[in-house]
């Protein structure tokens, strides 16, 4: 055979071989931000990316449950200026995972058979798992625990932040640990966005139940303590204002800020 023909028939058994073991395809690496970090904390932002993936046609979702196609502009942005703002405050970098591909070709905060209607949609969908699944499993592996943070946008209301986590399922972990406080009071990741007089709902001392619509999707259900583990997770829904700017540049310090203060408490050195 030609020496050409046998490395290529050399090269398509090593992609073959490696998609049978379950490994990843290959994606364009433009389209997903991905940045391993060394600190309890990881930032997902699933839903705010601008680009079309190449040969995926906008989504129809038919007879799928809770169909979304919106995009949470500015999250793609805030998610990257959070991570570094942290690690300033911090001096330990977060594990970062940010879609920079459209919501109308994949929606990775749904199960898989809700998330893509083309194939060549999916190693997208995969890739995003992937990068969670490792952070959270490096996170646990680690420092033992951590917390998760899925920051998305709202247009309920544009001041507002909205709390999900299945009706404090997603934290069993840490509130079996450390007490609701952790969460909701002085030195608690949200204790400390009121302390800095942003609006969160329901608010942190009221027992109103999370709204449905902002209440913690799949990321959080999945890779939060719902189901087990030491991991924690939030679902932040942001209104406009603190996620466009001018207002961003502050609501991200005011962010960075609170989630530091919450890893000096409650997240191991
Ligand atoms: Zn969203």
């Amino acid at each position: 055979m030609h020496r050409g023909l046998l490395m290529l028939a050399g090269l398509l058994l090593t992609m073959a071989g490696g998609i049978a073991m379950g490994q990843v395809p290959p994606i364009d690496p433009a389209l997903l931000m991905v940045r391993p970090g060394d600190s309890p904390i990881i930032i997902s932002a699933p839903h705010g990316g601008t680009l079309p993936v190449p040969g995926v046609p906008p989504r129809e979702g038919v007879g799928v449950k809770k169909f979304a196609t919106v995009r949470d502009d500015g999250t793609e942005v805030l998610a990257p200026m959070l991570a570094e703002r942290l690690e300033k405050l911090t001096g330990k970098k977060p594990h970062l995972v940010v879609a920079l591909f459209q919501r109308k070709c994949v929606d990775v905060n749904r199960p898989a058979g809700d998330a893509f209607e083309s194939e060549k949609a999916k190693p997208y969908y995969e890739a995003y798992h992937a990068a969670l699944a490792k952070a959270r499993e490096t996170v646990a592996a680690k420092h033992g625990r951590g917390l998760l943070i899925d920051i998305h946008g709202q247009g309920a209301d544009k001041d507002a932040i909205f709390r999900g986590t299945n009706g404090f399922k997603t934290v069993t972990h840490l509130f079996e640990r450390s007490g609701k406080g952790a969460l909701l009071g002085k030195g608690g990741l949200l204790g400390e966005l009121a302390k800095r007089e942003r609006k969160i709902i329901p608010a942190n001392d009221s027992d109103d139940k999370e709204d449905p619509r902002y209440g913690g999707g799949f990321i959080v259900q999945t890779y939060g303590s719902k189901g087990g583990g030491t991991v924690d997770a939030v679902q932040l829904e942001l209104g406009a204002k603190l996620r466009r700017n001018p207002g961003r540049e502050q609501f991200t310090t005011d962010l960075a800020e609170s989630l530091a203060t919450f890893a000096g408490n409650h997240l191991p050195k």
